[in-house]
């Protein structure tokens, strides 16, 4: 996907700060973290968004939510952290190349939502 910003950090025509990289995901630091650490997990493979995956996908998916945990734990985040992956409009996702937010640092975060 020539005009995808996640593919082009895959490709390298982009830097990111990576914190880990293999024949089948990065994991790197948010451009605009939200907390002290905020870390983004995303296959290379390009996969528009959850509501996409398919089967054949969530071997994927699962290494994404493994290794973005320790790589979590080795940013910092020792007593936990939030794992978020919004989808489509309703879920406000902006880049649509999925992927996995993490997000901790030293405080307890805020709650999930607003009621
Ligand atoms: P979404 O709302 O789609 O779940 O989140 C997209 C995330 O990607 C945002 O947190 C945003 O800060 C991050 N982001 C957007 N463009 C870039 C970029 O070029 N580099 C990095 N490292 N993060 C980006
Ligand atoms: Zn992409």
């Amino acid at each position: 996907m020539s005009d995808c910003i996640f593919c082009k950090i895959v490709a390298g025509d982009i830097p990111a700060k990576k914190v880990f990289e293999d024949e089948d995901m990065i994991v790197f630091h948010d451009i605009n973290p939200v907390a002290p650490v905020h870390l983004l997990a995303i296959p290379k493979k390009h996969i528009a968004s959850l509501a996409e995956a398919t089967p054949e996908d969530a071997p994927v998916i699962g290494k994404l939510l493994q290794v973005g945990g320790r790589m979590a734990i080795a940013q910092g985040c020792t007593d936990g952290f939030r794992t978020l992956v919004n989808t489509g409009r309703v879920g406000r996702q902006e880049v649509y190349h999925l992927h996995i937010h993490f997000v901790g640092g030293p405080d307890v975060l805020p709650p999930m939502l607003k009621r």
